[in-house]
């Protein structure tokens, strides 16, 4: 069996557990740890060792843990090879395109540069058996309808309706980014590294409100939400339908400018000036 558990920690970030039954042993791996003392505490409380953390990029809510986690475990830390000075702990690079296995667990590299420079994500093509959501705010709850999926854990590359700030990229690489992700299983539940969806689907029904997808989700998100008081992960498909930033690469949302990067750049824009 293969189960995915969300940590809440700090006032926003998940950091994801997935967890691995079909080896001897069990074996554990811990998706962007921003800080190493929720993961111990889960794992103590699991009677779990860790086999793995992996980074998606260098911020520090995203590899604040790999340092403590490695000399308190001895795990492997993975991240892209071509932020290796910027990933503390790394241990393991790996390139886009690479495939490697950890704990029993297989994963591609997709190539995510946009948010930052060194960005990528994680696939994960197996279906995962049990997912729990557990918001800042809420319970942790097995929720039925995100089981038998594959996974992508996506950092903050792409959000709950959104997509992350652009800080190194370019206008090109946010638009790879978005159809690199955008060509994966539309199955696949979307791990991002954030609870923002509320406020992206407020900017995503100013620039969309006649899609009706879009206002729909809107408008049952608390329901979404549960008694987990969280709304990731998400799936793929859904995002295809509702995230201005994946409809954008074939609508005609936001600014009416120039060709599809172009206009995927000023959405961006919008968004960063965007107050509810
Ligand atoms: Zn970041």
């Amino acid at each position: 069996m293969k189960k995915l558990v969300q940590l809440p920690v700090w006032s926003d970030n998940y950091v994801y557990v997935l967890e691995n039954d079909d080896v001897t042993g069990g074996a554990v791996v811990v998706v962007d740890p921003c800080e190493a003392a929720p993961v111990l505490a889960w794992l103590e409380h699991a009677g779990r060792a860790l086999d793995a953390v992996l980074c998606t990029h260098h911020h520090p809510d995203h590899v604040g843990g790999n340092l403590e986690l490695h000399e308190r475990t001895g795990c492997t830390v993975v991240g892209p090879e071509r932020d290796r000075d910027r990933i503390p702990g790394l241990t393991r690079g790996v390139d886009v395109g690479a495939v490697f296995d950890v704990g029993g667990l297989g994963f591609r590299v997709l190539d995510v540069a946009a948010h930052t420079r060194g960005h990528i994500a994680f696939a994960f093509d197996e279906r995962i058996d049990v997912v729990v959501r557990h918001g800042h705010a809420g319970l942790a709850s097995v929720v039925a309808h995100l089981a038998q999926r594959p996974a992508l854990f996506v950092g903050d590359s792409l959000f709950g309706a959104g997509c992350g700030r652009l800080f190194e990229g370019s206008a090109e690489d946010l638009h790879r980014s978005l159809s690199t992700l955008a060509a994966e299983d539309d199955d696949a539940l979307v791990c991002c590294a954030h609870e923002y969806t509320a406020a992206n689907l407020a900017f995503a029904v100013s620039v969309a409100p006649h899609i009706a997808a879009v206002v729909a989700r809107r408008d049952g998100l608390q329901q979404e939400m549960g008694k987990a008081r969280s709304s990731v992960p998400s799936i793929l498909g859904v995002e295809k339908q509702t995230n201005p930033f994946l409809l954008a690469l074939h609508q005609q949302i936001g600014p009416q400018t120039g060709d599809v990067v172009a206009r995927i750049f000023d959405l961006r824009r919008q968004k960063d000036s965007f107050r509810a």
